[in-house]
C-alpha cells in the first residue's frame, strides 16, 4: 500500500516537463492517472507507457487549453477514463510562457496567456469539483516569478493571478475538506529549458542563483505536489510553496 492506493489523478501538461514528474510520481504513489496534453501524441503516449512498465495506472487524454470547447474536451476524456470513478487530485500544471518587457508584449500574446495559464485552470476547477471527492486535492502549478522580477512580465502576472486563486478557492472548498495549494517552482530544467544545462559554465551559473547550489529538475517539483496530494499534508490549505532550492534568496558571503 503507497500513499495515494486507490486516488485517481488528473495531471494538466504530463507529455512533459514537470507535468510529466507529477504524473510519474503520482502514479508510482498508487494513483490512476490521467495524463493530459496538448497534442504531442508521441510524448503522452510515453509518459503512459512509462508509468505502465513501472506498474502504474494512467490514460492520455488530448485537449488543447486556450481554444473554444476545451474544458468540455478535457472532460470528455477524463469522464471516459475514469468510468464513474471520482477525482481526488487535480493538478492544474500547463502553460504557456513568454518573455519580453511590455513594450513588446501584443494584446493577442496577452489574450493567449490568459487563455491558457488562468481561464482554462478556473474553468478545470469548476467542472472538477463536482467530481471531486469531500478530501480531495486541488494544486496549481505558479512560479517563482511572481517572487523574483525576471523579464517574464506578462506571464508573471498569469501566475499571480493562479496565487491568488489558491486562497480564495480555498476558503470556498474548504468545508468540503477539499485543500487548495499553489506551488511556485523556480527554474527547472525541462526538455524545453534545456539551456539551462547546456554547458558546466550556465549550470554553474543557474545553481548559483539557487541557495542549494544545483539546478533543480522536475522531479523535486513532483515531491512537493506528491507530498500536497497525500494525507500528510492535510492541514494545509491555501498556501504558497516556494519550491526553488532557495533561488535568489540573497547574497551568498
Ligand atoms: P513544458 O516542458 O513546456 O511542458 C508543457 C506541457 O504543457 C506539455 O505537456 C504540453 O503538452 C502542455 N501544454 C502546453 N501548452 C498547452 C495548451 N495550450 N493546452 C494544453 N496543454 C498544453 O513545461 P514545464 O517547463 O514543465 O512547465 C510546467 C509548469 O511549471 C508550468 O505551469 C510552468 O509555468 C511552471 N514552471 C516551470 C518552470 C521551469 O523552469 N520549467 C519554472 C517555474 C514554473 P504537449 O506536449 O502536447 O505540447
Amino acid at each position: 500500500m503507497t500513499a495515494l492506493t486507490g486516488k485517481t489523478a488528473l495531471v494538466t501538461g504530463a507529455s512533459r516537463g514537470i507535468g510529466k514528474a507529477i504524473a510519474l510520481r503520482l502514479a508510482a504513489d498508487g494513483a490512476l492517472v490521467a495524463v493530459h496534453y496538448a497534442g504531442n501524441d508521441e510524448a503522452a503516449g510515453q509518459t503512459v507507457a512509462e508509468i505502465e512498465q513501472a506498474g502504474g495506472r494512467a490514460f492520455a487524454i488530448r485537449a488543447e487549453l486556450g481554444v473554444d470547447g476545451d474544458v468540455d474536451t478535457l472532460f470528455a476524456g477524463l469522464n471516459n477514463g475514469l468510468a464513474g470513478r471520482p477525482l481526488d487530485i487535480l493538478v492544474n500544471n500547463a502553460a504557456q510562457t513568454s518573455t519580453g518587457p511590455i513594450a513588446e508584449t501584443t494584446p493577442e500574446q496577452f489574450d493567449r496567456l490568459y487563455a491558457v495559464n488562468v481561464k482554462a485552470p478556473f474553468f478545470i476547477i469548476q467542472q472538477a469539483l463536482p467530481l471531486m471527492s469531500d478530501g480531495g486535492r486541488i494544486i496549481n502549478i505558479s512560479s517563482a516569478v511572481t517572487r523574483i522580477a525576471l523579464p517574464e512580465l506578462a506571464y508573471a502576472t498569469t501566475k499571480g493571478a493562479l496565487n491568488a486563486l489558491g486562497r480564495t478557492l480555498a476558503q470556498e472548498v474548504g468545508v468540503r475538506g477539499i485543500t487548495v495549494n499553489t506551488v511556485a517552482p523556480g527554474p527547472t530544467a525541462t526538455e524545453a529549458q534545456s539551456w539551462m544545462t547546456s554547458s558546466p559554465e550556465m549550470e554553474a551559473r543557474v545553481a548559483a542563483g539557487n541557495a542549494l547550489n544545483r539546478v533543480g529538475v522536475p522531479s523535486d517539483i513532483a515531491a512537493a505536489v506528491a507530498f500536497l496530494s497525500s494525507d500528510d499534508s492535510r492541514w494545509i490549505t491555501g498556501d504558497l510553496l516556494d519550491v526553488t532550492g532557495g533561488c535568489f534568496l540573497g547574497p551568498r558571503f
